[in-house]
């Protein structure tokens, strides 16, 4: 599966649902409420849609995002249809954290391969302020349990913000290579309900990688492959390494190497993280699977992907997934 610029697609990121039980400040508008969709893609469907892809166009790879995929009652069933297709070598799920203490066996067990949690301050009350949730060690219990139960490599993600958290790094770095994880800082994207103030709150990379020069004494690339972060092992002082990548969607873009398709819990397809929707596969596996027909639609929206992301997004995150 190629597309109009010749990038190979070969990785769905899959939003299970638009509902979250946070309400980070750079990415939930408030007034999105709804706990469930009417009209969603179920299971089944989902199996149907990545069995194809992975049997006729080459997927290898899938992310189960939101919203937060922990807000489907059925996620432990589709984790385990998807875990069953052969062909998939990463099988992954992006979440806020908040069940993994008490559900990362069950997601291991049903056969997920790894988490990306996101952790974006280490201080209580910041992290409450930005998630709208008091519940650090909530989520920090839930790395433990998601590194325990080998959902693994896990990655942190973190959300830099202009008067917020860039003072946090240092910290989150130093848990980080206590936890043996890696971290990834995020420049703020012009979506979501931070969209009009973005130039006001944007940190470019340049400014995290400076905030962490009082603790790093040595920064060493890390080749990757096609993933979207900057990856560097840093030397702290005292000696300890930690792996942390920087995710520039914004001062340097990696367009030219995304090899991402995106679908979202009601059949949306958006070829891109910032473009608009680019049709709906729901009259594709619905009331059966109609391949040429999802085909069609697939070709459509692939074609249709953009060289480079639009400058605003018109979206927010917690319908097509981050
Ligand atoms: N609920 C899950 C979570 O908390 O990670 C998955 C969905 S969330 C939308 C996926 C990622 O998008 C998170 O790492 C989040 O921090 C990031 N994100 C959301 N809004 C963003 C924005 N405006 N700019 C940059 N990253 C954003």
């Amino acid at each position: 599966m190629r597309d109009a610029q010749d990038r190979p697609i070969r990785y769905l990121r899959l939003s299970l649902t638009e509902a979250c039980q946070m309400r980070c400040v750079y990415c939930r508008p408030a007034l999105l409420t709804q706990s469930s969709q009417p009209g969603r893609l179920t299971p089944n469907e989902i199996e149907s849609v990545v069995r194809h892809l992975v049997a006729e166009h080459g997927l290898t790879k899938v992310r189960l995002t939101g919203g937060d995929p922990t807000a489907r009652p059925d996620l432990i069933e589709i984790i385990e249809r998807l875990a069953r297709i052969d062909g998939i070598r990463d099988l992954a799920m992006t979440t806020n954290g908040l069940s993994l203490a008490s559900r990362a066996k069950d997601y291991a067990d049903a056969g997920l391969g790894r988490v990306n949690v996101s952790l974006d301050s280490l201080d209580p009350k910041r992290f409450a302020k930005m998630t709208g949730v008091d519940a650090l060690g909530r989520v920090l219990a839930g790395i433990d349990a998601a590194i325990e139960a080998g959902l693994t490599p896990v990655k942190l993600n973190t959300v830099v913000l202009h008067n917020e958290n860039l003072a946090d790094l240092p910290a989150l770095v130093g848990y980080a290579a206590r936890r043996g994880v890696e971290i990834r800082f995020i420049e703020l994207m012009p979506m979501g309900p931070l969209a009009d103030r973005w130039a006001e709150r944007y940190v470019p990379a340049s400014r995290m990688r400076n905030a962490l020069a009082q603790v790093a004494v040595g920064w060493q690339t890390v080749p990757q492959g096609s993933d979207s972060a900057q990856v560097y092992d840093l030397e702290l002082r005292g000696g300890r390494h930690a792996r942390i990548g920087f995710i520039t969607p914004m001062s340097c873009n990696f367009c030219s190497a995304c090899n991402r398709l995106r679908i979202t819990s009601d059949g949306s397809v958006y070829p891109c993280l910032m473009d608009q929707p680019r049709g709906n596969i729901t009259d594709a596996v619905r009331p059966g699977f109609d391949a040429d027909l999802f085909d069609r639609l697939l070709s459509n929206a692939i074609q249709a992907k953009a060289p480079e992301h639009p400058v605003t997004g018109v979206a927010v995150m917690t319908q097509i997934g981050g």
